[in-house]
């Protein structure tokens, strides 16, 4: 019964002298890629382009002028109106892991010597999902933005709605909308980020009513994902189904824009749109 005393396979997929988390291997074209390198190529694959996502910081960082970021808006948690069994707890738990309040980063900033107002979703808080502080975080954003005759960008990353707040939850996608209103009133750009991926009430609400909406490369926007959408409507889903690309060929984007370009082409909309 030899086979019992032989040693265990060592995984042959991960060298034990490898310090973990250096390397990335890249989805699309399978490239490995030193962590160093990703970074400074804006997370992007230098062999295939593929768009390796960013958190809300690095997205600020990427896009701002340097130490022009001011946030506002920090500190607000949400609580558990509902009673959701476990909310209370598994939000706690993303704080510690995450570092961040919520799904929402907003602040004051300039692109380009432009002054605008940000919000950043970030996926890695509860996957993107908009409860009652992300929808605050936003709507702030706008009304300072309208208070100080800014332009406002937001960037989203979402699941959508949060279940376990509700109909609370779905209501915060009215209140953004009426805060842009508000802000088309008042006659300030409002420019969309779509990144991977944008569904649900994100995508059924501020995601896509931009002035100008912009997506990266091959990020997936939806409301429902493809595989509910193919069981409820019984078909067969047309190739590139929700990818930014065939929302630009149906379109409900106005452009797919690099993570590289991205700072130039917000900077140069924005003094198109409100010259100072
Ligand atoms: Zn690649």
């Amino acid at each position: 019964m030899g086979i019992f005393s032989k040693p265990r396979l060592r995984r042959l997929d991960r060298r034990e002298d490898m310090p973990e988390g250096l390397w990335n291997k890249c989805l699309d074209c399978g490239a490995m890629i030193h962590n160093l390198e990703l970074q400074q190529n804006l997370h992007v694959c230098p062999h295939c382009g593929h768009h390796f996502p960013v958190n809300s910081r690095e997205r600020i960082e990427i896009l701002a002028d340097g130490g022009s970021f001011e946030e506002t808006n920090a500190g607000l948690i949400s609580g558990n109106p509902l009673g959701f069994q476990g909310y209370t707890e598994k939000t706690a738990i993303l704080r510690e892991k995450t570092g961040l309040d919520d799904a929402v980063v907003s602040g004051r900033l300039t692109i380009g010597g432009h002054r605008a107002m940000i919000a950043v979703m970030d996926f890695t808080f509860f996957a993107g999902s908009m409860g009652s502080v992300v929808g605050e975080k936003i709507t702030r954003t706008i009304e300072t933005a309208i208070a100080e005759k800014r332009g406002v960008i937001i960037v989203s990353a979402s699941s959508g709605a949060r279940m376990q707040e509700g109909m609370l939850s779905l209501m915060q996608m009215a209140k953004t909308c009426g805060a842009l209103a508000r802000l088309a009133e008042a006659k300030l750009p409002y420019i969309s980020l779509m990144t991977h991926p944008t569904t649900g009430g994100v995508t059924a609400s501020f995601a896509t009513i931009g002035d100008i909406n912009l997506a990266e490369p091959k990020c997936m926007i939806g409301f429902a994902g493809p595989r509910v959408v193919k069981e409820t409507t019984h078909q067969n889903l047309p190739p590139g189904f929700q990818t930014a690309e065939f929302m630009l060929e149906h379109g409900l984007i106005d452009a797919i824009v690099t993570r590289p370009k991205l700072k130039e082409r917000l900077a140069g909309l924005l003094g198109y749109m409100m010259p100072e």
